[in-house]
């Protein structure tokens, strides 16, 4: 009897050690939060990396700022919200994420103080120790003040008595951009280049889910809605084409400090970050840690 008592003992310790053991090591696992004005923004800058940190395991949060209700040539308003809620929904499953849109007007957005304490809120609840956001230069006043926001809310999550109803982070997260090509007042510098060559496809399918920006709304207001194949293959193809982007000498350069010259070589797609200097500010080491897929 005692010795089966003794067994039973022992498998609980056993059980508490691989569940305690489990549990450290979940909560080692660096957490992202990825910012963006629209629902599909994230998606355009930082899909890639989004895909690859998710097929490691890692918890990544899209969050569209505004819903998109601005966004389209023939609807407008809660019904277009709705869809591209749904268009969010879809991408966020394709690409293993989860996909908050909080329910600001599109097109509309301002810095103000009670998004600004949303947004904190967002980052403290997914505990998050990397955050990144688009940089306030660029040519969309959504964009700008969501850059701005999360500038604002940067140092603020880890102040308790902001928005007590959610606990502060004891540490600040590191605060990144995502790459852009404006000029004005400083070029993007990327400090990270991630390879994203394996997971294209991925980051394509989650624009795909997009239909009323990728097929409606961006080839109207471009002047190109007549080169939208009508085909849904051919237009997953159309769109890997014009999405494709280029690998601008700054980024080779960042890709061949985290890959070594060779594996650099042979990137075809990447994404690129810079550090915002309201956050913690990594090492190399650091680096290394926050974005395990580099190297690999
Ligand atoms: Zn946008």
């Amino acid at each position: 009897m005692s010795t089966v008592r003794n067994c039973a003992f022992l498998t609980l310790i056993l059980l508490f050690a691989v569940t305690s053991n489990l549990m450290a090591q979940a909560d080692n696992k660096v957490r992202i939060i990825m910012i963006g004005a629209h629902p599909d923004d994230c998606d355009e800058d930082g899909g890639g990396t989004a895909a690859l940190y998710a097929q490691m395991g890692y918890a990544v949060k899209f969050v569209s700022v505004t819903n998109g209700d601005a966004g389209h040539q023939t609807m407008k308003g809660a019904a277009l919200a709705k869809r591209r809620y749904a268009e969010a929904q879809e991408a966020g499953k394709r690409l293993g994420v989860v996909y908050d849109v909080l329910d600001n007007h599109d097109g509309m957005l301002m810095p103000t103080l009670e998004v600004r304490l949303e947004l904190i809120r967002k980052i403290r609840e997914w505990n998050a120790d990397v955050v990144i956001a688009p940089r306030p230069n660029d040519y969309h006043p959504d964009h700008r003040y969501t850059g701005v926001l999360v500038q604002d809310a940067a140092y603020m999550v880890s102040v308790p008595n902001i928005a007590p109803d959610v606990p502060a982070l004891k540490k600040n997260p590191v605060f990144l951009y995502y790459q852009d090509h404006f000029q004005r007042p400083n070029p993007f510098r990327p400090d990270i280049a991630v390879d994203i060559t394996s997971v294209f496809d991925k980051k394509i399918s989650g624009l795909d889910a997009h239909e009323s920006q990728m097929y409606e709304w961006l080839p109207w207001i471009g002047h190109f809605l007549d080169q939208v194949p009508k085909d849904k293959t051919e237009r997953i193809k159309w769109l890997s084409k014009e999405r494709a982007g280029t690998i601008n000498s700054e980024v080779r350069t960042a890709l061949e400090k985290w890959y070594g010259k060779d594996h650099a070589a042979q990137v075809k797609y990447a994404e690129a970050f810079e550090i915002c200097e309201y956050g913690s500010q990594p090492n190399d080491e650091e680096i290394k840690r926050l974005f395990p897929m580099l190297g690999k």
